[in-house]
């Protein structure tokens, strides 16, 4: 089966105010893959994500998707399209509960909202459990199900996963990451960005490693996981 190109970031260049963050970045992600953006603190993993869904502005080069270009489009006018950031679980709304802020990820599409709702709640059931609570009482990992929850209700084609560890206790990783594992298997296109390179790894069909700003190796996450040097360099050994 050959696989469409979904994702597609060319030359990119990136950065705030005169100090480029990214330079000439080129990843590609094909449709129904798991890719993994691999690096240490302050490579540009993050920048790179926000650009790609269209939160901070590209100084040069294209982000395309399913061979159309997204420079000049808005975040919104991505999600539209199907490329949808889950962010850091912190940035669910606090004083909001639990359903509303899972039917906030329908706000362009109010269609079968129900429905998608009570899906999104028999895939987390704990959310089910905490459905009028507010959200800012809820847990760390109870957290991050609630952004990917609110991620997933606006259909996405492909999901930018932005830290989903980040903070959270062990188990709860493991619940997330099989969530993840879920939605790869059912063919839902993946761009993870994590510090836990292994695991990172463990889930995702390919890699990418940022230094500096700029694409330093590629390859099957298989691959990359078993590279020394890489490992060595770029990812805390
Ligand atoms: P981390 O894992 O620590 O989040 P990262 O690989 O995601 O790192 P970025 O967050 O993209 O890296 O940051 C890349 C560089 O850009 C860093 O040097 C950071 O200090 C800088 N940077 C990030 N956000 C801003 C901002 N809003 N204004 C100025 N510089 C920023």
């Amino acid at each position: 089966v050959s696989r469409l190109d979904a994702l597609r970031v060319v030359n990119l260049t990136a950065g705030y105010g005169a100090a480029p963050v990214l330079s000439g970045v080129e990843i590609e992600v094909r449709q129904g893959e798991a890719v993994a953006l691999l690096g240490a603190n302050g490579a540009g993993k993050s920048t790179l994500m926000r650009v790609i869904a269209g939160l901070h502005p590209a100084a040069d080069g294209q982000v395309a998707f399913e061979g159309g270009l997204l420079n000049s489009l808005s975040a919104n006018e991505r999600v539209r399209k199907g490329v949808v950031l889950s962010p850091e679980g912190r940035q669910v709304f606090p004083e909001l509960t639990v359903r509303d802020n899972i039917r906030l990820g329908a706000f362009l599409d109010r269609r079968d909202i129900e429905a998608r709702t009570q899906a999104m709640l028999a895939r987390f059931p704990r959310l089910a459990e905490r459905l009028h609570q507010r959200a800012g009482l809820l847990s760390g990992g109870e957290q991050q199900m609630l952004a990917l929850a609110r991620a997933l209700m606006s259909k996405p084609k492909v999901l930018l996963l932005d830290e989903p560890s980040l903070g959270l206790a062990p188990r709860v990783i493991d619940e997330i990451f099989g969530a993840f594992r879920d939605l790869r298997d059912q063919d839902l296109t993946l761009l993870i960005v994590d510090q836990m390179a292994g695991l990172a790894l463990s889930i995702s069909d390919r890699a990418y490693v940022l230094s500096g700003g700029q694409v330093v190796a590629q390859g099957r996450s298989a691959q990359i996981a078993a590279d020394p040097a890489v490992n060595a360099a770029y990812l805390g050994g």
